[in-house]
């Protein structure tokens, strides 16, 4: 740990559970004074839209940091709450300060902190793991029955400030930008989901061009694939597709996407599908362009049962059908970092960036699927750019 002035603060935010510690006043490291309160993006009641509010700065636990943070980046979880959808209702308390996708810098940390430096510069894994249940015992912990995610379970990123558990703080180069190191974490669900299978040599088709399938796009093509072909309703994210590296893009309003797969990949059908839409259609039609013997990886999240042909999708094609919630911890996290390291570029991905008071533009930019990924800067250190396709 690095040494500094100690200053007391109040409740902790988390312990082994997930729960707070409540009333334990703990002792942790800075080397600044820091301001009782901060501007954050609050939901604060059970409906539409949100509220910049002066709250206090999160107090932090002994095995937690402090992080300033230096971007935040919106997902479509963030989305869900902002509009409050259904799963929204029934998921998420109010008040909380949401936000899950983070990059910023350790301004203090815990008394039991022992792995990260105050100084380091990091970005975090969004799900807390309880280390203890069943699934984390068996090196399972990105399924953990018993997870706490930032922003959704406890307080989250769209905020000056952020405690997290140290054991969540992923360590980051300089090398990388706030909001390159932000999507670290939705970029690790593209990792987790293109390398659950080999790719090297195959025809791969992505099914929905958001920021996720669109960081698998650069993904499957370093990891060998032969062809990639995306499946996408937006010009807009069509084009993106493109400018990553896709061969082929399709627009499902408008062709015949099974047949078009098809013949793209030599009557055969694609030999890895990366399902990254949750779209019941494009589900249905994932399984279909997938050939006999092939590999399909579900990661997008349905809003409601879809049915499915699995005669004929599944059961007779000999395929294999996975999915894939979250990151492996942590070497999705290892892999992410090899790829950025290595020299992928995901710029093009990131086409907006914004000052946090502008979040009602943000989130309008996200909800509209005229962005790739939008980044907010709670400490309006960037001006508004749109990177033009
Ligand atoms: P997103 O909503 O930005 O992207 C989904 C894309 O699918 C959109 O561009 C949309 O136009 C496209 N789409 C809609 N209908 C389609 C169709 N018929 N065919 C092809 N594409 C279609 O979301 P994202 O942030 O890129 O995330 C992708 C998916 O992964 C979402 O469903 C999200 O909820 C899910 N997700 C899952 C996990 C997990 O752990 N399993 C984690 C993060 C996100
Ligand atoms: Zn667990």
């Amino acid at each position: 740990m690095v040494g500094g002035n100690r200053m007391v603060s109040g409740e902790g935010t988390s312990g082994r559970d997930g729960a707070a510690l409540v009333d334990r006043h703990v002792a942790a490291h800075t080397d600044r004074k820091l301001p009782p309160t901060m501007t954050a993006l609050v939901k604060p009641e059970p409906r539409a839209g949100a509220e910049l509010r002066e709250v206090p700065v999160p107090s932090v636990g002994p095995r937690d940091v402090l992080i300033e943070v230096l971007a935040s980046s919106i997902c479509g979880t963030d989305l869900h709450i902002y509009s409050w959808d259904p799963w929204a209702e029934g998921r998420v308390h109010t008040p909380i300060v949401f936000g899950h996708e983070f990059a910023g810098r350790v301004v203090a940390t815990g008394a039991d902190v022992t792995r990260v430096p105050l100084g380091a510069y990091v970005a975090a894994e969004s799900h807390i793991a309880c280390g203890n249940c069943y699934e984390c015992r068996h090196g399972m912990q990105h399924v953990c029955r018993n997870v706490q995610i930032v922003g959704v379970d406890r307080p989250g990123a769209f905020a000056e400030y952020i405690a997290i558990p140290e054991g969540n703080a992923w360590l980051t180069s300089e090398r990388f930008p706030p909001e390159i190191a932000t999507i670290q974490e939705p970029m690790g669900n593209a990792v987790h989901t293109a390398l659950s299978v080999p790719l090297a040599g195959a025809n791969v088709a992505i099914f929905g061009a958001g920021p996720i399938g669109l960081f698998a796009v650069p993904i499957a093509r370093a990891s060998g694939a032969a062809r990639i072909i995306v499946v996408e309703p937006s010009s807009y994210r069509r084009q993106l597709a493109e400018r990553t590296g896709a061969d082929v893009v399709i627009d499902p309003a408008s062709e015949n996407v099974v047949r078009r797969i098809r013949e793209e990949t030599g009557g055969e059908g694609a030999d890895v599908v990366l399902e990254m839409s949750g779209n019941g259609n494009a589900i249905a039609q994932a399984m279909e362009s997938l050939r006999f013997g092939g590999n399909i990886s579900l990661l997008g999240i349905p809003a409601r049962p879809v049915e499915l042909d699995l005669a004929d999708g599944v059961i007779f094609k000999g395929a294999t059908v996975r999915g894939i919630s979250g990151r492996r911890l942590w070497e999705t996290w290892y892999q992410t970092r090899g790829f950025l390291e290595s020299g992928m570029d995901l710029s093009p991905i990131v086409t907006h960036r914004l000052p946090l008071p502008e979040f009602e533009t943000a989130f309008e930019l996200v909800r509209s699927g005229q962005s790739g990924k939008v980044v907010m800067y709670p400490r309006g250190a960037d001006r508004e750019s749109e990177v033009g396709i």
